[in-house]
Formats: structure tokens, C-alpha cells, sequence
């Protein structure tokens, strides 16, 4: 399963999945991607018995895009000693925890993303990763209001226990084309917003709130999809995501911990 779906802003229950498997005694793996959630929403490998998990470098951990991170629980690990036939040539699990024990990788490691992992480990720890979470609660939370109260739309997820803490989708009003509204942010005002996919094309855009992120960054963000969107017409009043961002940070500020701004 995918931990935060992030092409529509959903995030979904992992430990609700587990509670299911473990009811009716699935002897399934539980596979995660947590791609858009690892460092930004709460995950618990151990806790929810997750037995496989992959992320990347290139969301929560702030960095480049480059390192696949992944974690295997015991009973994945004991699979695939014991009853794993498919051979494999690269990404072996055994591979790499015999190189690993002594320091080593079995392939060239791109060293300086190992720095700047340690590097973006340093600055989570720092602020405590509790913090890190309610942080991204917080930032989202004002995000939201700006879609919902200020511009008066919608985000794609349908019920508030999915609103994604790291991504909105805003689903554009019937009859308008959401690849127009992020053309025009690009070409005009040099903001990247994130296109809808697949069943959504054209139907949302996306404003990421992962990482390292604080009000003003998201202030222009909402600020430059609020003029694209009037630039394509879209019956939106100017500064009222703005206005509704602001409200509600300074309404919700005793939940920002750790906004001092950036990392
Ligand atoms: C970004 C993302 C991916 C893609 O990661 P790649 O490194 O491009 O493969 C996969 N899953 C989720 C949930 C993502 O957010």
C-alpha cells in the first residue's frame, strides 16, 4: 500500500490495514511505500509490522533525488533466505547486510548522498521529530484553509482523516483546466506547481508542503497559484487564500513547534 498517495493528497491508514491482516490472519507481507510520508507524517515500521518499506531522498529527507531507502522487517528477511527462488543480481537484501556489517556496500555508494543524509538526519533530530510532524500538520492546515475557506474549492481527498499533511491537490472548478492554471503559474511567475495524473489530469494541482518548508515559502506558493488561477479566469478573490492561510497560522500558532523557519 502507499502510505500518502501523492498524486491526490491522500494518506491512508497503515495501521488500520494491519489491524485487518492480523484479524483474519493474512499471512500477506505488508509492503509500504512511503515515498511522500517518511520524515513528514508518523510512520511505525516496528509498531504496524510492516515488513517492507521503501522511500527516497528526494521528499521528507530533503534532499536530491538519488538514494532509495528501504527497511525490511525480519520475517521479509527470513523469505527471502529461506524461500526466495527468483535469482537476483542487484538490490539483494543478503547482498547488502553482509557489506553493510562491516561498513560497506556491495555496489559504488553515491557517497555524497550518504552526507547528505547525514546531514538531513542531523537537522530532523534537531528538531525532534515529533516537532517535524506537527509542523507539517501545521503548514498543511493553513494550506487547506486557503483551498477551502479562502478560494472556496476543494482538495481531492474526500474526508479530513485523508487531507495529506505533505501534498493538496485543489480540484479546480468544473469546466476549467487545472494544466492551464500551472502552465501560466510556470511561464509567468516561475512557480512550479504539481500536475494532476492520470484520472485527475487536468482536474487538480498540486501545492507540496513536505520538507523544508515554513509559512512565507507557502504564502508565495498560494499567493502565485491564487494569481494563475485569476489569470485563467477561475472565479477566485484575489488574497483570500492568502488572507485564509494567514488566519489560521496565527490562529493555530501553539501548533508550531519548530517554525522558526527552515532548517
Ligand atoms: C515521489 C513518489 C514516488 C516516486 O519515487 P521515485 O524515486 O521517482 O521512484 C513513488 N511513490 C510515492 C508515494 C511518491 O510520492
Amino acid at each position: 500500500m502507499t502510505h500518502n498517495e501523492t498524486a491526490t493528497g491522500v494518506t491512508s491508514d497503515v495501521a488500520a490495514i494491519r489491524r485487518v491482516m492480523d484479524e483474519t490472519g493474512h499471512p500477506a507481507f505488508l509492503m509500504v511505500d512511503a515515498v511522500s510520508s517518511l520524515a513528514s507524517i508518523d510512520f511505525r515500521m516496528d509498531e504496524w509490522k510492516v515488513d517492507v518499506c521503501v522511500s527516497g531522498s528526494q521528499k521528507g529527507l530533503m534532499m536530491p533525488a538519488g538514494l532509495g531507502i528501504t527497511c525490511v522487517s525480519e520475517k521479509a528477511l527470513e523469505a527471502r533466505r529461506s524461500s526466495a527462488r527468483q535469482p537476483r543480481c542487484y538490490f539483494d537484501y543478503l547482498d547488502m547486510l553482509a557489506q553493510n556489517k562491516n561498513g560497506y556496500f556491495p555496489y559504488t555508494p553515491a557517497l555524497p548522498m550518504l552526507y547528505g543524509l547525514k546531514e538531513a538526519l542531523h537537522a530532523l533530530e534537531e528538531e525532534g521529530l515529533e516537532n517535524v510532524f506537527k509542523r507539517h500538520a501545521y503548514l498543511a492546515g493553513g494550506v487547506r484553509a486557503a483551498v477551502q475557506e479562502g478560494w472556496k474549492l476543494n482538495v481531492c481527498a474526500k474526508k479530513p482523516e485523508w487531507y495529506s499533511d505533505t501534498v493538496s491537490a485543489v480540484v479546480v472548478p468544473e469546466g476549467f483546466d487545472a494544466a492551464k492554471v500551472i502552465d501560466r503559474a510556470f511561464r509567468r511567475y516561475n512557480l512550479s506547481l504539481g500536475a494532476g495524473l492520470s484520472k485527475v489530469a487536468g482536474k487538480v494541482f498540486r501545492i507540496g508542503h513536505l520538507g523544508d518548508c515554513n509559512e512565507l515559502m507557502l504564502l508565495s506558493a498560494i499567493g502565485g497559484a491564487e494569481l494563475a488561477m485569476i489569470d485563467c479566469g477561475l472565479p477566485i478573490e484575489p488574497g483570500s487564500g492568502i488572507a485564509a492561510a494567514q488566519r489560521y497560522w496565527r490562529e493555530h500558532e501553539s501548533a508550531a513547534s519548530g517554525t522558526t523557519g527552515g532548517m
